[in-house]
């Protein structure tokens, strides 16, 4: 008896063992495989937006598999990237499809595709509100509004004798030996500028015409190459102040050039307002080089992508040289403005 018992216990053992081996096949020592890698992306999403990025988690099937590695990849790199922990960050509109393989040797993969979408337009307005210096900005219809007083936010020898004069005059120090400050002041105007929204080319450009044709950043009309009708602005240039603008006869204060103190806050290459016809107008300066009046047209402008139209669209330039800011009338069909 003492030996038998023994005995029956290892025949159990060896019988329990078999039927273990029986009942799971599966030697307990092996690996036990990924079959199935379940792709799903943060909150169940399938479409982002460029510029935004979105967590993918792979689940491994079954969940015990010995290897729960995975490595991440994308369709098309140029449209979004894919980093190790599976983190999408979209680039550009597309549809991209990301993938997990799992690193057990077999190639289980699992995927999902996404729809990456642009941002979606922001406010239309956007852009004209960097006219700071309007006092409201709007849409009416298919036209922007914008509203100024035309008060230039620097300092001018024309604040002379103004209320505005213990803030904002200052002795002409410009570099024009012939300055001569004019018989005007600087007076608040009530200007209401309705610039088209969507700018288009105009089938008969007009000519601009005197006075206000464009509003700049600090809400300070542009004025043509003209001191009057088919007047050359020769003398009239003297009275320009440091900043290159002066008022005319009924205090409206105006830039026919470079406005200095623009260019000087924001850069010479920088948007600094609109014409009449909706087009933006930039500095003197492109891509680190001068714009001559060569690589204008006859109206004063080109078209290209530039920092606030990364899509491209025609813009004029203002140079040093005659007609300064526009040529020979609007591109596009103007706006009104009225006073
Ligand atoms: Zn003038
Ligand atoms: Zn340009």
């Amino acid at each position: 008896m003492i030996i038998r018992v023994p005995f029956l216990l290892l025949v159990s053992l060896f019988i329990l063992t078999a039927c273990d081996k029986a009942a799971f096949p599966q030697d307990p020592d092996a690996p036990i495989a990924v079959q199935e890698i379940v792709v799903l992306a943060q909150s169940g999403a399938t479409s982002m937006l460029a510029g935004q990025s979105l967590q993918m988690t792979a689940s491994i099937l079954p969940t015990n598999a010995s290897n729960q590695k995975v490595t991440w990849s994308i369709s098309d790199p140029s449209t979004a990237l894919i980093n190790s922990t599976g983190l999408v960050t979209g680039l550009i509109a597309g549809t991209v499809t990301a993938t997990a393989t799992s690193t057990d040797g077999w190639g289980i993969s699992g995927s999902l595709t996404l729809t990456i979408d642009n941002e979606p337009n922001g406010d239309p307005l956007a852009l004209y509100q960097k006219i700071y210096g309007a006092t409201s900005i709007y849409l009416d219809g298919n036209y922007v509004v914008i509203k100024t007083e035309d008060l230039p936010d620097h300092k001018s020898p024309y604040y002379l004798g103004t209320q505005w004069e213990t803030a904002l005059y200052e002795n002409y120090n410009g570099n024009n030996s012939q300055f001569k400050l004019n018989p005007n002041r600087i007076k608040k105007q009530n200007m209401t500028f309705k610039i088209p929204l969507n700018p288009a080319p105009a089938s008969n450009p007009q000519a601009t015409p005197l006075g206000s044709i464009g509003i700049s950043l600090n809400g300070v009309p542009f004025y043509n190459q003209y001191a009057g009708p088919s007047q050359p602005l020769t003398f009239e240039v003297n009275s320009f102040d440091q900043t290159n603008g002066h008022p005319q006869m009924s205090g409206q204060y105006h830039y026919h050039w470079e406005p200095l103190y623009l260019t000087a806050n924001f850069g010479e290459d920088a948007f600094l307002g609109f014409l009449l016809d909706g087009y933006p107008v930039y500095g003197p300066m492109e891509n680190g080089q001068m714009v001559t009046n060569g690589q204008l047209d006859v109206y004063h402008g080109h078209a290209h992508a530039t920092l606030e139209f990364p899509s491209g669209t025609y813009h004029y330039h203002i140079t040093d040289q005659d007609p300064y800011i526009n040529g020979s009338g609007f591109y596009g069909v103007p706006g009104t403005v009225t006073n």
